[in-house]
C-alpha cells in the first residue's frame, strides 16, 4: 500500500482522506486547522504538524485546498512539498483551480522532478464522504496511470480527460453548463406553474421529455419531485451559490484567455453574483428558484 500526505481536510478533503485511511493506504495529514487534523487522526491518519512532516517520505502528495494561490502556495511556495518531498513523488491535486494555475503547478512539478496530475472533482461532501467521486484528471498518460489506483479510493468514475489542466477544463466547463441548466429549470418550473402545472405534474412530464437535464431529475429546484433536493429544505446546501459563482468566475477567466465565447455561462454568472450580493451566497445554488420566482427583493 502506498505512503500518502493528505493537505487540505476541509469539508471535501476530511470524508477523501478518511477513505483513503480506509483503501488500506498509509496516510499523513496536513491542515492549518488543528480541528480537521484531529478528525481525520480519529479515523487513522497520523497527524502531521506541518507540510514538511506530512510529506518527508510521501510517494503520493494529495491536496484538496481554497484555490489556486495556497496550490502553488503550499506545493512549491517557501518550505513547501517541494522542498521536503523525495525526487519523483506524485502529486495529485483535487482542488477546483483556473486552468492557467493548474498548467502553472504542473511546469514546476516538472522543474522540480516531481510527477503531477490535476484531479478536480464531481459532486459534493456527501460523494467525498461516500467514496462516489467523479474525478477527471489532467497529466501524462503515465502520471495518470499511477494516479487511478490512488484515486478509485476516494470515487466511483475516474477519467483521463487530457493533458496538464484537462482535468481542470473539464471541471469548469461541467459546472458552467450545471449552472446554466440550474436556471433554466427553475425558469421552466415556474412558467409552467404560472400556467397552471403544479411541480409534480411538470416533473412528470419534462423528466421524460426532451427537457429533461440532472438539475431537473437529481437536484429538482422546485419542491416535492425529488425528495433529496435542497429545494425541500429551504435551500440549505449542498452546494452554494459562493461555490457555483467560484466556478463561473473560473469558466469566465478561462473563456476570455481561450477565445471561447460563453454569452449564457456570463449571464449565470451574473445571476449568481446578483444572489451573492443580495446576501445570499451561503444559498445552495438551486435557490435560485426564489429569485426566478420574485421571492428575493431585487435590490
Ligand atoms: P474547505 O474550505 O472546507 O477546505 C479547505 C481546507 O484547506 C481548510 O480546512 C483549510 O484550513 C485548508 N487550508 C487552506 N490553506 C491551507 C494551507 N496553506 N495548508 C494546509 N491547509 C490549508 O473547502 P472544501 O469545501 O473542502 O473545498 C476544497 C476544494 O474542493 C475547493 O477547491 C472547492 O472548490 C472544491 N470542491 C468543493 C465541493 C464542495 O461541495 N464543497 C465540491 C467540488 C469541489
Amino acid at each position: 500500500m502506498t505512503k500518502i500526505a493528505f493537505i487540505g481536510l476541509g469539508n471535501m478533503g476530511g470524508g477523501m482522506c478518511a477513505n483513503l485511511v480506509k483503501a488500506g493506504h498509509t496516510l499523513a495529514a496536513f491542515d492549518l486547522n488543528a480541528d480537521a487534523v484531529k478528525a481525520v487522526a480519529a479515523k487513522g491518519a497520523r497527524a502531521a504538524a506541518s507540510v514538511a512532516d506530512a510529506v518527508k517520505d510521501a510517494e503520493v502528495v494529495v491536496s484538496m485546498l481554497p484555490a489556486g494561490k495556497h496550490v502553488l502556495s503550499v506545493h512549491f511556495g517557501p518550505d513547501g512539498v517541494k522542498d521536503h518531498a523525495p525526487r519523483g513523488t506524485l502529486l495529485i491535486d483535487c482542488s477546483t483551480i483556473a486552468v492557467t494555475d493548474a498548467r502553472e503547478a504542473h511546469v514546476q512539478a516538472d522543474l522540480s522532478g516531481f510527477i503531477m496530475v490535476d484531479a478536480p472533482v464531481s459532486g459534493g461532501v456527501a460523494a467525498a464522504e461516500a467514496g462516489t467521486l467523479t474525478f477527471m484528471a489532467g497529466g501524462t498518460a503515465k502520471a495518470f496511470e499511477k494516479a487511478e489506483p490512488i484515486l478509485k479510493g476516494m470515487g466511483k468514475n475516474i477519467f483521463h480527460a487530457g493533458g496538464a489542466g484537462n482535468g481542470q477544463a473539464a471541471k469548469i466547463a461541467n459546472n458552467m453548463l450545471l449552472g446554466i441548466s440550474m436556471i433554466g429549470t427553475c425558469e421552466a418550473f415556474n412558467l409552467a406553474e404560472k400556467l397552471g402545472l403544479d411541480a409534480e405534474t411538470f416533473f412528470r412530464i419534462s423528466s421524460v421529455s426532451s427537457g429533461q437535464c440532472w438539475s431537473m431529475t437529481s437536484y429538482c429546484p422546485a419542491p416535492g419531485p425529488v425528495p433529496s433536493s435542497p429545494a425541500n429544505r429551504d435551500y440549505a446546501p449542498g452546494f452554494a451559490v459562493a461555490m457555483m459563482l467560484k466556478d463561473l468566475h473560473l469558466a469566465a477567466d478561462a473563456a476570455r484567455s481561450a477565445g471561447a465565447e460563453i454569452r449564457l455561462g456570463e449571464h449565470a454568472e451574473s445571476i449568481y453574483q446578483s444572489l451573492a450580493d443580495r446576501g445570499l451566497a451561503g444559498l445552495d445554488f438551486s435557490g435560485v428558484m426564489k429569485d426566478v420566482k420574485g421571492e428575493i427583493p431585487r435590490s
